[in-house]
């Protein structure tokens, strides 16, 4: 079972239930409307994924369109442009991919990394309004010629532990992150990763195990081999098969 260090407990925001996104809801179906591997197709209908102008995150228009109109509740945190403020209510009302919508992105998506790269270039706009948290309004950037892709460090929490290697049973880090790893390649050593969907993948180079929550849009980094791997936002767990050594 998953074992979380004191240090992690005094991280501990409600009651003892520490939650990496406290000013978003975790979604009531699976947010299948983006890849976890920067695949190419929806996993869900198969159409070809659209891209946001900022980041080149890609969703699909038609999965989230259907989405919008079935799950009310606040999961997702969207970067529009205009000076609109974040309201699930207005963003279902927007045309997906319309060219009145060319400037927004998702906050909770970490995209590839060659999408990262030339991100300096974003005009004022949208720099204007990322100086506050879309969550929680805090001023999160103070220098105009230091924009990333920033979030907000009271509404994104990272958090660590440990839980117990499956082949040498010694304590393995684990991460877990209040965002979604989108990239198709390892943090560690850049290779591309194995895939397998909808929401595990890995680096066999490195040993290291990725896990999505598409309820949360959370991502666990696993440091090592393990069985399983559970969000620290809404208890699920993932279980992982990795393939044998004889090959594949
Ligand atoms: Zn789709
Ligand atoms: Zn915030
Ligand atoms: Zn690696
Ligand atoms: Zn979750």
């Amino acid at each position: 079972m998953m074992k979380f260090t004191d240090s992690d407990k005094s991280f501990d925001l409600f009651s003892d239930h520490f939650d990496p996104t406290p000013r978003l809801k975790s979604s009531y179906m699976p947010i299948w409307f983006i890849p976890f591997n920067n695949e190419n197709n929806c996993s869900n209908c198969n159409c070809e994924y659209s891209e946001t102008t900022f980041f080149k995150q890609k969703y699909c228009e038609y999965c989230i369109k259907k989405f919008y109109d079935n799950n009310p509740s606040k999961c997702l945190d969207i970067q529009i442009s205009t000076n609109i403020k974040y309201e699930n209510e207005s963003i279902k009302n927007i045309e997906f991919g319309t060219p009145s919508l060319q400037k927004w992105y998702f906050k909770q998506i970490i995209p590839s990394t060659y999408s990262l790269i030339g991100y300096d270039t974003f005009n004022g706009e949208m720099i204007e309004c990322e100086k506050n948290c879309n969550l929680c309004g805090k001023f999160m950037i103070i220098s105009k010629y230091n924009i990333k892709l920033t979030l907000c460090s009271s509404c994104y929490l990272i958090s660590s532990g440990w839980i117990e290697s499956a082949l040498t049973k010694v304590p393995i880090p684990i991460f877990y992150l209040p965002w979604w790893d989108a990239s198709d390649q390892c943090v560690a050593c850049d290779k591309v990763l194995e895939f397998k969907p909808e929401c595990l993948k890995w680096c066999l180079h490195c040993y290291i195990i990725y896990t999505g929550c598409r309820y949360c849009l959370t991502t666990n980094i696993i440091f090592g081999i393990t069985n399983e791997s559970q969000c620290r936002k809404c208890g699920r767990i993932i279980y992982i098969v990795l393939p044998n050594n004889d090959g594949n």
